[in-house]
């Protein structure tokens, strides 16, 4: 049977199967708002219904500027199953670069939060596509001051052509509700890479794309979701759609938490207490970010329901793996993804035999960024030859599979990240185990050349981030006249605690090369991040460039 992957059918399976279990989110004031898929899903055609009734036809681009919370995850549903494409905005952009994406999507709607439009304001004026604005109040959703809102009482912009969402929805002519023909090579989400260089580049995907994405984060050995779970997606919805983490829980029926704003270490903790969450999931710093606040009072916090917690986005330290699991019986399940991979590529969970092994042998293999999903290919390439899996070789790493991308959005002519014969040029650069397993020991333009050898910086901050006054290291080459390069360690120590450069050097001593320790170790109150999360590297390897310009 011929029989399309597209969304609308994840939400007419959720809306006759899942219609009692349970979605709820944290509001602007902090309060918990719950409700169930069925009065979200029935919000989602009355925003469908509505998008139609603004003029939003099949192909057009609808932005969305927006936390997690429930109207975003009915945005989610309700635009792809109008056969429009659902463009999440990153809020910690630039406006600058905000306005550039926009103009570059051709966004004709924006749905924004009532509490961003501040920030739509600063480029606002920069847009050239935008024709009408829907709002989002910060009450909770359903609550009757819908239509008599000042949607911009707090921002003094003009009213016209801002529509409140509560009596949009409310507007809804029902009767009028139509179910395009959606075929499973549409468009159905747009999302633009999170890159520190160059301008930002769209990503989109498929129906199909999403589809075959969600079905395998349902898998036994990828992240096994199910109805029984209750998912909290900490990666924002504006990134790689939460990890797609939305579009898998309506596949399958399990209950969403939607965090907001509040993603620091106690409120992530006390989401997944409340709400008795099974499975999260987010970057490393949110996690070191929670261990910190689970020590302070071992035992002390009910974390019976969880039994994973995803990571992805950096590498997973395998000391905090180590602690969460030996500390607080929490599994932790690493992760590998990209913009241009939907996100997930690969995922490592234990092989047989190592879930009887030592602790060290369990946490060095869960440190590994795990293997390929099904259909998710995999090659390790160096000077235009594929490397062996054996380990040992370091290659960049090539993906292909049915969600990764073809090529960028509006982007002409053939882009070097694509090879000749098909695969997506990672920029990552790794080991391939002889189990298929892969191993990322750094980002290409992220790995230190000293004197001719290859220095992987991860493994030093791996390393670094094992010692307990440390908080958080970040490593960076920076130009050296003898060596080319030199890696520099860039520390935060923990609260109350210390330690000298000469602590940390003796402390790497055992693990490295001699020529691998960094000569310099610098203290920060804090480290970078880049609009995701991530260490922004490129600010520290511009501040710190002129180090040995004496030497
Ligand atoms: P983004 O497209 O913003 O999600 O960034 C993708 C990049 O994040 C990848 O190319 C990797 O460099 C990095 N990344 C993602 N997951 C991991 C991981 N588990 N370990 C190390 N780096 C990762």
């Amino acid at each position: 049977m011929d029989f399309p992957l597209v969304v609308p059918a994840l939400v007419r399976r959720a809306r006759t199967l899942f219609g009692h279990r349970p979605v709820s989110g944290r509001r602007p004031d902090r309060s918990i708002a719950r409700t169930t898929y069925a009065s979200v899903l029935e919000r989602t055609r009355r925003l469908s219904t509505a998008l139609a009734g603004l003029g939003v036809a099949p192909g057009d681009r609808v932005a969305t500027l927006a936390w997690a919370s429930q109207e975003h995850l009915e945005a989610y549903l309700a635009i792809p199953s109008i056969g429009a494409v659902l463009h999440t905005l990153n809020l910690r952009l630039h406006p600058d670069d905000l306005a550039y994406i926009v103009n570059d999507a051709r966004d004709r709607i924006l749905i924004v939060d009532e509490s961003l439009l501040p920030l739509f304001e600063k480029f606002r004026a920069q847009t050239t596509t935008i024709e009408q604005v829907v709002v989002i109040p910060s009450a909770a959703a359903g609550s009757d001051a819908g239509d008599a809102r000042d949607v911009t009482a707090n921002t003094g912009a003009p009213a016209h052509g801002f529509l409140d969402y509560e009596a949009l929805l409310a507007s809804a002519d029902l009767s009028a509700h139509l179910e395009p023909v959606i075929r499973e090579d549409d468009a159905a989400v747009l999302c633009y890479t999170s890159g520190t260089t160059g301008r930002p580049k769209g990503v989109l995907y498929s129906h199909r794309s999403i589809v075959l994405h969600s079905f395998s984060q349902g898998i036994a050995d990828s992240l096994g979701i199910g109805e029984r779970d209750v998912l909290l997606p900490i990666v924002p919805m504006f990134h790689v759609n939460a990890w797609g983490l939305p579009f898998t829980g309506v596949l399958f029926g399990a209950g969403q938490v939607l965090p907001g704003r509040y993603l620091d270490g106690a409120s992530v903790l006390d989401l997944i207490v409340r709400e008795r969450v099974t499975l999260t999931a987010g970057v490393p710093t949110v996690w070191l970010a929670m261990l910190q606040e689970l020590d302070k009072n071992p035992g002390g916090h009910d974390l019976s329901a969880l039994r994973t917690i995803a990571i992805g986005g950096s590498a997973a330290p395998a000391s905090m793996i180590r602690a969460y699991q030996e500390r607080h019986h929490l599994r932790i399940v690493h992760a590998w993804g990209m913009t241009e991979v939907t996100p997930l590529g690969t995922v490592c969970n234990l092989p047989a035999g190592l879930e009887a092994a030592p602790l060290d042998e369990q946490v060095r293999y869960r440190a590994r960024q795990g293997k390929p999903l099904p259909f998710v290919e995999v090659r390790g390439v160096a000077d235009g030859v594929e490397v062996p899996w054996d380990g040992q070789t370091m290659g960049e790493l090539e993906v292909r599979g049915p969600w990764v991308a073809r090529q960028y959005y509006n982007v002409e002519g053939h882009d070097s990240r694509f090879s000749d014969d098909g695969w997506f040029r990672t920029g990552d650069v790794v080991l391939i185990h002889p189990d298929g397993c892969v191993e990322l020991t750094d980002r290409a333009k992220d790995l230190v050349k000293s004197g001719g050898e290859w220095i992987s910086s991860v493994a030093l901050e791996n390393a670094l981030m094992a010692h307990p006054a440390v908080a958080e290291a970040a490593v960076v080459a920076v130009p050296h006249p003898t060596w080319d390069e030199r890696p520099l360690a860039v520390v935060v120590l923990r609260a109350g605690a210390q330690a000298t450069a000469d602590d940390l050097r003796e402390f790497l001593a055992p693990s490295f090369a001699k020529w691998w320790l960094p000569d310099r170790i610098e203290f920060a109150v804090e480290i970078p991040r880049t609009s995701v999360g991530k260490f922004r590297k490129s600010v520290l390897r511009e501040q710190y460039k002129g180090l040995y310009a004496d030497d």
